[in-house]
């Protein structure tokens, strides 16, 4: 696979400052396809330093020009987006029809919807006797996980530019060379040399050097609770701002009234694609009690479609594979019942894990309250509206969520008692213009569409 041997600072591929690197692996069959440049603190510095000083005549263009811009590279991530494709199944192991659609074909959205949004959102309010000015927030220090590896970037960076920040992106270990091709796509779409830049590099390394950098305005971070925490506590004590979006363990709430055979195989379908591996996933069903038995059946014949190899991946690296396995075998011992997949691997080459389906899971098993980030669905039973409530808002999580019912308004009243930054009703679509972002411990600010746009704004307001 094609690899940059270096950063991409100030509008150029330039040598890293030291001699490591990070091997990059095929997850689908465990071979070294790469090798990009380990990033340090001096690398981070250069950037940092390169995103200064494009500060100033990047924030002062006007927006229509940012927005002619970052159409620009929206054109350039549909020109290329077959060898994005690609680039995300060899690094990630995406099938490629999900890479098409998904990987490379979600970003193009996005970055489209901030071409847009730059050119017509409103930069000067009034209130009363003032004029209030929303200014670009600064320098961003963006820090991605592997498990979208452009949709991740393209959410964090569209917006930013559209603001007027300019950006340091320190991308996942596992899937740098995504990343670098949005640097190439960056640089072709003819951004201003150093409003992008790229250091890849390890988290707590590159991505630790970027989170403390004292010339980083404002961290944005997708990832891990854990580290989002240390991310978030490090931006407290250099009083700067953050936003943080973390993980998940998310409802999908088949009520009485809904088409039982659609809510779960939609809900199957969900947890299923990107073999699990998406912060917002519905991992946990819940289901009637009088629907349970035949909501259980359902499950385990929609989950025999996903065969490891052909329409479900591998998980992204052994160490995710193992901590996966460590949950299913942690569900089998308190309890859970196996309906379908289980423990072992299901192919002899490649992180896979087998689909996997519990049944009997009561909502204080480990399943059920931390995310697991693999292809595990527990069904949980309710016994009323009320019940399915309280399961359904009792995990430190609230990222998203779904809720299927006959009547839209019963689903939509019930959608509304959701401790969640997120829910589909009856398997609503993806808008790339809807706020994502958690509740609770999911997170911090919001991603997509003007409330994205905003994360990366401050105010200033004149009096007259
Ligand atoms: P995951 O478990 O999904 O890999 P992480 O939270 O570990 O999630 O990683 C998400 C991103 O955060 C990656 O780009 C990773 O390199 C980075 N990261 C990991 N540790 C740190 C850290 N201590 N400081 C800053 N960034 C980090």
């Amino acid at each position: 696979m094609k690899a940059h041997d270096g950063m991409y600072i100030g509008g150029q591929w330039r040598p890293a400052r030291g001699p490591d690197t990070i091997a990059v692996v095929n997850p689908a069959d465990e071979q070294v396809i790469a090798h990009v440049p380990a990033g340090t603190a001096d690398d981070v510095d250069d950037a940092v330093r390169a995103a200064r000083g494009a500060l100033p005549g990047w924030a002062a263009t006007p927006p229509a020009e940012r927005a002619a811009r970052i159409a620009a590279l929206r054109d350039v991530l549909v020109a290329r987006a077959d060898e994005i494709a690609e680039t995300v199944t060899a690094e990630l192991g995406s099938p490629l029809q999900l890479s098409q659609t998904v990987h490379a074909g979600v970003p193009v959205l996005v970055a489209g919807s901030y071409a847009e949004l730059a050119a017509s959102y409103s930069f000067e309010e009034k209130a009363g006797n003032s004029t209030v000015l929303l200014e670009p927030v600064g320098v961003v220090g963006a820090i991605t996980p592997w498990n979208y590896p452009l949709h991740q970037v393209v959410a964090k960076v569209a917006p930013a530019l559209a603001a007027g920040c300019t950006v340091v992106l320190k991308p996942a270990e596992d899937t740098p060379l995504t990343a670098q091709l949005f640097a190439e796509a960056v640089d072709e779409a003819g951004l201003p040399a150093g409003v992008f830049n790229l250091v890849t590099g390890l988290g707590p390394v590159a991505g630790q050097a970027l989170a403390a950098h004292e010339d980083v305005d404002l961290v944005s971070f997708t990832g891990s609770t854990a580290i989002g925490r240390q991310i978030g506590a490090t931006a407290g004590g250099a009083v700067k701002r953050v936003a943080l979006e973390l993980g998940g363990k998310s409802a999908n709430v088949i009520l009485p009234s809904a088409d039982l055979a659609k809510a779960v195989k939609v809900g199957i379908a969900n947890v299923m694609s990107n073999s699990g591996q998406t912060c917002s996933a519905w991992t946990r069903m819940l289901v009637h009690k009088d629907q349970y038995d035949e909501a259980v059946a359902l499950a385990r014949a929609a989950v025999a479609k996903y065969v490891p190899g052909e329409r479900i991946g591998p998980l992204v690296s052994a160490k995710q594979q193992q901590r996966v396995r460590g949950y299913i075998e942690k569900g089998i011992a308190e309890g859970a019942r196996l309906v379908a997949g289980g423990p072992e691997a299901p192919l002899e080459t490649g992180y896979y894990v087998s689909p996997t389906v519990f049944a009997d899971v009561t909502p204080e098993m480990t399943i059920a309250q931390e995310e697991i980030f693999g292809p595990v669905v527990s069904l949980i039973k309710y016994e009323d509206e009320d019940d399915a409530l309280r399961i359904a808002n009792g995990t430190v999580y609230g990222l998203a969520g779904a809720v299927w019912a006959a009547d839209e308004a019963e689903a939509v009243a019930f959608a509304r008692r959701m401790d969640t930054g997120q829910v589909d009703i009856n398997g609503g679509r993806f808008n790339p213009l809807a706020p994502f972002g958690g509740y609770k411990q999911s997170g911090v600010g919001r991603e997509l569409g003007a409330h994205g746009l905003s994360e990366y704004l401050q105010t200033k307001s004149l009096q007259f």
